[in-house]
This record gives C-alpha cells, sequence and structure tokens, in this order.
C-alpha cells in the first residue's frame, strides 16, 4: 500500500478554522482522516502539512512511526515548533485511521483497549459558544450561575469556565473577589456533587495564579487549569504544590521533552496534551507512558473540531489514567452535518460508549464542509486597562 495524495480541506467554524486532513492511499476507497486546526496560524498549518507531504508520497502508510520519525526529523529542523508539530499531528491521525480501517478495528484496539466501558466528558459553559465561553463579563456573576445550571440541564457532570479576570502582573482584591463570585453563584447554581473547572488561560503571573488558587479552594474544583504562562514551570510547580486544588496544564506543549521537564518539576497533576499539537497520536502515547510513571492523570486539550473529538476518544479508550474528555458541542449549528461518529453518547451524564467502526469511526461531509471556506479568525487580542499587552 502507498501513500498517494494528502489533502487539506479546511472549514470555517467561527473562532477556528478547522483543518482536515485527508490521505489518500492507492487502495480504493482507504482513505484516513486527521486534524490539524491552529487557531490564527491556518495558512502556516495548510503551507506545513504541504511541505510534509514531500516527505511521505509512495510511502507505506502502515509504517507510521517511521512515517512520524521521518516527519521529525528529516530535513534538519526538528519538528516541535508549534505550526509544525501541528502539521504532523494532522497527518499522524490520519495515518493511524487508515491502519485501524486496514485492519477492520478501531484505533483503541490497536493500542490494547478498551480499558473502560465508557468515557465521561465536559462541556465549556454554553457549548463552547464563543459569547458565553469567552465573554460573558467578569462581573456577571449572575450569568456564569445561568450558564453552569443550563450545563447541568444538558446532562453533563462536569463543566469548564473562565471564572478568573485578566489581570496585570499583580493587582490587588477586586480581581479576586471577582473570580470568588463567579465560581461561588456557579456553585450554588449546580450544588456540591458536580464538577466545576476553572480554566486561567495562562494569563496570572505565578503570584496572581496562586492567589486566585487559594482563593478558589473553599469551592472545590475539580482542576485548576493554566494558572500561569506554561514557559514558567517553577510557576506552575509552586502553585501546584501549594495547592490542594490539582493544577491542569499542557495545551501548549509541543513535544515529549517538554512534558519530561513539566512532570520532573510537578508542574501539574492533571496533563492536558493536545493530541492534534503535540505530533499526534504518536508523541500522545510517549506522553502518556511518562505521565503514568509519574502517576499525573491525562485530560486531553480539545476544543477544536471532530475529528480531534474523536481521536481523544479512541486515545482515551486505550489510557487508564484518562479521566474527562473535553467537549464542544454549540460552537456552530452545524457541527453535526459535517461528520458522522462511530461512538455513541448517553445524555444522562454525557457518557460515551466506545466506537466499534473501523479506525476512528468517523466520516467526514466533504460536500458540506465545502458550504464553509477558510475566513480569517475573529481576531482575540487582549489589551490591559491601561492598553498594555495582555494575553487572551
Ligand atoms: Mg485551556
Amino acid at each position: 500500500m502507498k501513500i498517494v495524495k494528502i489533502e487539506t480541506h479546511v472549514c470555517n467554524a467561527k473562532m477556528r478554522n478547522w483543518i482536515f486532513v485527508k490521505i489518500i492511499t492507492d487502495q480504493p476507497g482507504l482513505h484516513g482522516w486527521g486534524e490539524a486546526t491552529l487557531e490564527w496560524h491556518t495558512r502556516g498549518v495548510v503551507g506545513a502539512i504541504e511541505d510534509l507531504s514531500q516527505l511521505l508520497i509512495g510511502e507505506d502508510p502502515t509504517r507510521i512511526e517511521y512515517l512520524w520519525q521521518m516527519m521529525y526529523r528529516q530535513h534538519f529542523w526538528h519538528g516541535n515548533g508549534i505550526v509544525r508539530s501541528t502539521a504532523i499531528a494532522g497527518i499522524d491521525i490520519a495515518l493511524w485511521d487508515i491502519l485501524g480501517k486496514f485492519l477492520g478495528v478501531p484505533c483503541s484496539k490497536l493500542w490494547g483497549g478498551p480499558v473502560r466501558d465508557h468515557i465521561r466528558t465536559y462541556a465549556h459553559l454554553g457549548g463552547g459558544k464563543m459569547e458565553d465561553f469567552y465573554e460573558t463579563s467578569d462581573d456577571d456573576h449572575k450569568r456564569f450561575g445561568e450558564l453552569a445550571q443550563e450545563a447541568v440541564e444538558k446532562g453533563y457532570t462536569a463543566f469548564k469556565t473562565m471564572a478568573v479576570p485578566s489581570t496585570l502582573p499583580i493587582e490587588g482584591s477586586r480581581a479576586i473577589n471577582y473570580a470568588v463570585n463567579n465560581v461561588a453563584a456557579m456553585r450554588e447554581a449546580v450544588g456540591e456533587n458536580i464538577d466545576i473547572m476553572v480554566d486561567c488561560h495562562a494569563r496570572p503571573s505565578p503570584a496572581m495564579g496562586l492567589k486566585f488558587g487559594k482563593a478558589l479552594e473553599p469551592f472545590n474544583l475539580y482542576f485548576y487549569e493554566e494558572p500561569c504562562w506554561p514557559e514558567s514551570v517553577e510557576g506552575l510547580s509552586m502553585i501546584n504544590k501549594a495547592l490542594t486544588t490539582p493544577v491542569a496544564t499542557g495545551e501548549r506543549l509541543t513535544h515529549l521533552a517538554q512534558f519530561k521537564t513539566l512532570f520532573e518539576a510537578r508542574g501539574c497533576e492533571i496533563c492536558q496534551l493536545d493530541i492534534t499539537h503535540c505530533g499526534g497520536l504518536s508523541e500522545a502515547r510517549r506522553i502518556a507512558a511518562l505521565a503514568e510513571a509519574h502517576r499525573i492523570a491525562l485530560a486531553p486539550h480539545n476544543p477544536q473540531g471532530p475529528i480531534s473529538t474523536a481521536a481523544s476518544l479512541e486515545f482515551g479508550f486505550s489510557q487508564p489514567s484518562y479521566i474527562i474528555c473535553e467537549t464542544v458541542t454549540e460552537d456552530v449549528p452545524w457541527r453535526k452535518d459535517i461528520v458522522t461518529e462511530g461512538y455513541t453518547i448517553e445524555p444522562k451524564g454525557q457518557i460515551v460508549f466506545p466506537n466499534t467502526k473501523p479506525g476512528l469511526g468517523i466520516e467526514i461531509n466533504e460536500e458540506e464542509i465545502k458550504k464553509y471556506p477558510f475566513k480569517q479568525e475573529l481576531l482575540q487580542r487582549a489589551f490591559n486597562e491601561d492598553n498594555s499587552i495582555g494575553d487572551w
């Protein structure tokens, strides 16, 4: 079997352009789908996939590790910058889809699974609708409570929220009060037995990340995400060690060695590797093995498109320390029109039962994708009150 073509199909989903990768083989009807979505870098990733495809055309798609090494190591520059690691990921995911289809088994079976009967999922507030998740005003506590209640009414037992405002490196009590009031409103709305996660989007300094984390301890968060920049491993380590609330991070790391540094410093209890950014399922499995040695849990970052979700679920059914799958369902109303999925979701509890179809179990409707061509993503530029540059 040979790879004859690698295509990218870009689908504009408002905040993101989903980049779907289709690898076509010389076997009639046998192709694989991957995803390499990287918001605000769409042109770069599409170009990087075209560059990498020069290495792969004519190769056997079932030699996945060999091809991964080729993509990562050849042409001098290692493939660990975010654009190329994302391009490698999209191709790698599609190769695993091909192998599963070739052998007639779901991908999780290729890795020794399934290790569990079902996977728990969590929602973003508002189902990931940009206006609700990212743009609810920091002082609109009531709205945080309403959205939390909606998530629970939809069957979720866990949800994530951006309840912590952005701040200068050091600020007084106002921002802390906003965060506390927002989380208090959500806790009151949903009760004690629903899991709440707070994502800081890596905006705070380590000092502010610690202050927010301490202030939120009484609410017993399920996890506390990106409390400072990912580059500040000592900051993450300091916060994680100072809190009872487990710290989650890793979505911006692109290769195994970065995770090694993070884990050795005990910078988190939950590893949020992004399968579409860290070099794909091949590298994700290595990162997971390393996390296992540190007894660090896995909850992959997954706010992108439906192929990313299918990949995260297949991975989850093969990984004993996988605890929950991030899902976005309401970013665009036509999400379900472009994909057929092989797994089933139980609405009560929003739990997923394993895919029974070969590979990732998905099929993509290319005609539907064509209705939503590339558009410049809405820019998300953050400025502080004094007009200095902030983190989004
Ligand atoms: Mg995050």
